[in-house]
């Protein structure tokens, strides 16, 4: 017998196997009736208790959960507050409300049309995703209107060994259903980058999204396994195939225990060679995992995600606070910050043309920073006095000639002689991402303190391959000869010179690299916290001086295939 398989999206990996729960509500109508002029009044303060209501109801929530769960949610918890207190939710309504004379519920979803038609407009697809949040806050506002509480139809009871399936979920619902023994997701609308599928991955649970009809072909109560890996899911699977997925789902688990148990254990290959394995991130909730982890610190901190996604840069005390933060939560551990790397897939409003007709190309990282020079010099005012709190390595983004590194350090100068603070502790490192910069490595290095090769961009800008282009997802490849060659180049000349280089790119996080790149001489390594313990698993295997002599053949390769003889790479 076949079962029936719907496909979905891939949001969160793993494999769930369980019974559904089918808790589809479809969105109730909203009541729409104009008011008398000396109804007006209590409508507003009827609004005003509705909105106060969903605060306290969302607070209740983050009361609820415990443990890591309440650290993974509280980032969506503190994002949902913000926009219940912002004037777009609090008090836009009450002008329709006022100037409309009409209820508080059609205020309410004029408000929410209006907005989510301006996120929709956005270029960026995470702020588009976005749209989901407002939804989600408006949702709770409607609720506390028609005085229902909280997706009542979930009721209180364990819900172990099911699968859920939803129309959609706020991440104060996935966080609930976790905690109540849920198996797996699986939603109707949403994607990859909704906080619901971040929340997920934080906590592990496989999650599918946007299988469209999955409501009308799912009934309660029947078997389900949900493929995360491959973003199926399998309804009333027969026997066979259950066996073979209850193997796979264990098979995950051993290996789960194997690189839980790797946490505390040393990053050294098999002949005794410390390797540096460094975390990417860009919140205290990113510093705190990365720690966890064993990471030895931040290899890149994206800072440019504090510009996006508003209107106004965010000022010198707010950069400043937040960079201090994250010192703290890494108590001595070295911070790398990575200045503004606005433009080309990562946008923020300033100043800059926002029909740049190839942005890849265009104003974008340090180029951008010495156009607008105020910018650069906020972000290394907030640097120069964090850093009196811990170590901050400063790295910069998208360099392609020296000039642009003189120019930072004298900014760099400039902000440290103003605020009468000691710049000469902060090391400068440079971006490896143009080819320019990988050519002209060693007179950089002369500049320059460390360097962190950056291959998602390198990749991009030595194969003419824009990252962004789906169509074109498999010629970014990072196995490509040139690009090989690019980086062994830049840690051959880093290593010269006695200086550090690292690897911050996507593929340094991708286990199967990990032995081709300490090939090359890699010995910092830097990726998301959670795909450190796989590095560290396959490397504490490797043989150092084995691979070493594999090197000058891994240059030698005319096509990515070739390498594959030399060297495992799946
Ligand atoms: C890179 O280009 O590899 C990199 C780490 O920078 P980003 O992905 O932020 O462009
Ligand atoms: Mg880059």
């Amino acid at each position: 017998m076949t079962a029936l398989v719907l496909s979905g999206i891939s949001a969160s990996k793993g494999i769930g196997i369980g019974r559904a729960r089918v808790i589809v509500a479809g969105s109730p109508e909203v009541p729409e009736y104009l008011l008398e002029g000396d109804q007006i009044g209590p409508e507003i303060e009827r609004y005003r208790q509705a909105v106060a209501f969903a605060r306290t109801e969302l607070a209740d929530v983050a009361q609820r959960v415990r443990g890591q769960l309440a650290t993974e949610l509280r980032e969506f918890i503190d994002a949902h507050l913000l926009m219940l207190e912002d004037d777009m939710l609090a008090e836009g309504p009450l002008e329709y409300i006022r100037s409309r004379s009409c209820n508080a519920e059609w205020a309410l979803k004029q408000t929410r049309d209006g907005l989510i038609a301006a996120f929709t407009a956005m270029d960026d697809e995470y702020l588009r995703s976005r749209v989901d949040d407002v939804d989600h806050v408006v949702a709770r506002i409607q609720s506390a209107l028609a005085q229902r509480k909280d997706r009542d139809h979930l009721g209180e009871d364990r819900l172990d060994d099911a699968v859920v399936v939803a129309d959609d979920l706020s991440p104060s619902e996935v966080a609930d259903l976790a905690e109540r023994g849920v198996r797996a997701l699986i939603t109707e609308t949403g994607g990859a980058l909704s906080h619901c599928s971040i929340l997920c991955r934080a906590l592990g649970m496989p999650y599918i999204a946007g299988i469209r009809q999955a409501s009308e072909m799912i009934n309660e109560g029947m078997l389900l396994i949900v493929d995360a890996d491959r973003g199926i899911t399998l309804i009333d699977p027969d026997g066979e195939r259950l066996g073979r997925y209850r193997d796979r789902q264990q098979e995950q688990q051993r290996r789960h225990q194997r690189l839980e148990a790797l946490r505390g254990e040393a990053a050294v290959t098999s002949d005794g060679t410390p390797i540096r394995l460094w975390a990417n991130g860009e919140s205290e909730k990113e510093v705190d995992l990365a720690i966890s982890y064993g990471a030895v610190g931040i290899g890149l901190y994206r800072t440019e995600f504090l510009f996006m996604g508003r209107a106004e840069p965010p000022e010198e005390d707010e950069q400043y606070e937040h960079f201090r933060a994250a010192l703290e939560h890494l108590e001595g551990r070295p911070l790398t910050l990575r200045t503004l790397d606005v433009g080309a897939d990562k946008q923020a409003p300033l100043g800059q043309d926002p029909n740049e007709p190839n942005p890849a190309l265009g104003l974008r990282g340090i180029r951008l920073s010495l156009r607008f020079p105020h910018l650069l010099k906020t972000q290394l005012r907030a640097v120069l006095r964090a850093h009196q709190h811990g170590p901050i390595r400063l790295l910069l983004p998208m360099l392609s000639r020296v000039s642009e590194i003189r120019a930072a350090r004298e900014l760099l100068a400039q902000c440290a002689e103003e605020l009468e603070l000691d710049a000469s502790d902060i090391p400068i490192g440079g971006m490896i991402e143009v080819p320019a910069a990988a050519l002209l490595v060693d007179q950089f290095l002369r500049h320059l303190d460390f360097l962190s090769i950056g291959t998602n961009d390198l990749i991009q800008y030595t194969l003419a391959i824009d990252r962004t282009n789906q169509a074109l997802g498999s010629l970014h490849d990072p196995l490509h000869p040139a690009v090989l060659k690019l980086i062994a180049r830049v840690i051959e000349c880093g290593d010269a010179q006695g200086k550090s280089v690292s690897l911050c790119g996507e593929m340094a996080g991708e286990p199967r690299y990990t032995g081709l790149l300490l090939a090359l001489g890699l010995r910092d390594f830097s990726m998301h916290p959670r795909v450190l313990l796989e590095v560290k698993e396959v490397l504490r295997s490797a043989d150092i001086t084995e691979l070493g002599k594999l090197r000058q053949s891994l240059l030698q390769a005319e096509e990515a295939e070739q390498l594959e003889a030399l060297l495992p790479l799946s």
